[in-house]
């Protein structure tokens, strides 16, 4: 690692004069500071103070009151750059961005809830059985434009738009996303319109996991500061419109051993897959209702699943099979891989990507043996079990399921519990249109 000074005059250099320190706090979002160049090695030998309460705040500006939130007196977190995140922001000449962990200020250290440490930590159990998890995120989302006060869906093009370059896209989004982010490292390399008018989907290329999360997590912040550079709102919510599709994030996996080999892959293995990979599937579908807390994490997720979405609606698999919740797609050899289709795209990355490795871990540790693979239309509920049909249901499976939260670990599941079920209550609590439109009139 080249010296901080060195890298402020590189920095310097090329022009770059602030430096923006981000990291996400419990629902993806980024949080941060711009710092002056000149500062950086001030922060990285001492971070920069934070109030905890960035974890612990939602969206609405409430302080969830998580233990050793607001019952300590809201202390300080520390942030510490990490630089082999730094680079250059593209739509920002001026200014490189870099990523921070998180760490307690008092003993240096990490943060046991900080979502970044928890893929780390989540990686690291895959680590044990010598396996390194390997992560493809693909992304959804909705481009919005101004309508009077609010935001409506961006009218691109009528009818079938599906993987249809030209037709739709009338900003040319997808081409100009691609060209613009590719100086940032990001593995973006494809991009398409999706079903709906005003949906999109961008590809990341694999990874290692913690560069896979922290890749997403910064494509989704990209995406919402170019769309609204345009004077558009991009949104990863999972299921905006009642009358189309949601958002998916699905995740392709698969794992690598000390040499890098593929160990998914095995020609004589029933499905031309290895035991390791049966396993890891095995145990996507065990832990698949404490999973959907973190790869589903909002009351509005659940509106997303459902029969001839393409979003799954059972905990399934299936090869080459889109109404399963896991597909195998046909490539076998070193393209050896699973997709996992549960998530949203609401997802914050890191605890999503987190979530799938605790999932693989356990089922490759415990050797779960996955049922038959799903046969024709996936979403016939004598085949295979439901998945949960609510945020509070998947809450109740994740706080159930011992050994996906030890993995994760226990400060994280907890903090994470009490966040997500206050975001419950609320909802819960509030009186929505529906309701009024339903009964306000007639009743
Ligand atoms: N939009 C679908 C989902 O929510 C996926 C569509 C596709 O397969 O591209 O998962
Ligand atoms: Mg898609
Ligand atoms: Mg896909």
């Amino acid at each position: 690692m080249e010296p901080v000074a060195e890298t402020v005059r590189r920095l310097t250099d090329q022009g770059i004069d602030v430096v923006r320190i981000g990291y996400p706090d419990f629902i993806g979002t980024e949080r941060g500071k711009d710092v002056l160049v000149e500062r950086l090695p001030d922060v990285v030998e001492h971070g920069i103070a934070f109030c905890r309460a960035v974890y612990y705040t939602s969206p609405q500006g409430d302080v969830v009151p998580v233990p050793g939130g607001l019952d300590q007196g809201l202390p300080d977190v520390s942030i510490r750059p990490d630089l082999s995140t730094l680079v250059p922001l593209p739509w920002e000449p001026g200014v490189a961005a870099c990523l921070g962990d998180t760490v307690d200020p008092a003993t240096d250290a990490p943060f046991p809830e900080a979502p970044r440490e928890v893929v780390r930590a989540a990686a690291a159990r895959l680590g044990e059985l010598g396996l390194t998890g390997v992560v493809g995120p693909e992304l959804e989302y909705f481009l919005l434009e101004p309508d009077g006060a609010g935001w409506k869906r961006y009218d691109d093009a009528p009818g079938n738009v599906y993987v249809a370059g030209t037709k739709g896209d009338r900003s040319s989004h997808i081409l100009r996303t691609l060209r613009t982010l590719r100086p940032m490292d990001l593995g973006v390399t494809m991009g398409n319109h999706e079903f709906a008018s005003g949906q999109f989907e961008i590809n990341l290329h694999h990874s290692e996991a913690v560069g896979a999360a922290d890749r997403a997590f910064r494509f989704k912040t990209a995406i919402k500061e170019l769309a609204r550079r345009d004077g558009l709102l991009a949104t990863f919510m999972a299921k905006p419109f009642n009358d189309e599709g949601g958002s998916g994030f699905h995740i392709h996996l698969s794992c690598a051993d000390a040499e890098g080999h593929n160990v998914f892959a095995d020609p004589a293995g029933p499905y031309g897959l290895s035991e390791t990979a049966r396993h890891a599937i095995g145990g996507v579908l065990a832990h698949a209702p404490a999973l959907a807390a973190l790869l589903n994490p909002t009351v509005n997720s659940y509106k997303r699943f459902g029969p001839d979405t393409l979003a799954p609606w059972l905990i399934d698999w299936g090869l080459d099979n889109r109404s399963a919740m896991v597909r195998v797609p046909p490539e076998r050899g070193a393209a050896s891989r699973f997709e996992v289709r549960l998530g949203d795209s609401s997802a914050n990355p890191y605890l999503g990507i987190a979530g799938l490795l605790a999932a693989a871990y356990l089922g490759i540790r415990d050797r779960v043996e996955p049922p038959a693979p799903l046969e024709g239309y996936g979403y016939d509920t004598s085949k295979a079990p439901l998945l949960p049909s609510s945020l509070s249901e998947a809450l109740d499976a994740l706080a159930a399921d011992d050994a996906f939260a030890e993995v994760l670990g226990k400060e994280f599941s907890t903090a994470y519990l009490t966040y997500k079920r206050n975001e419950v209550e609320r909802f819960t609590q509030f009186i929505t249109d529906w309701e009024f439109r339903e009964y306000a009139y007639h009743l």
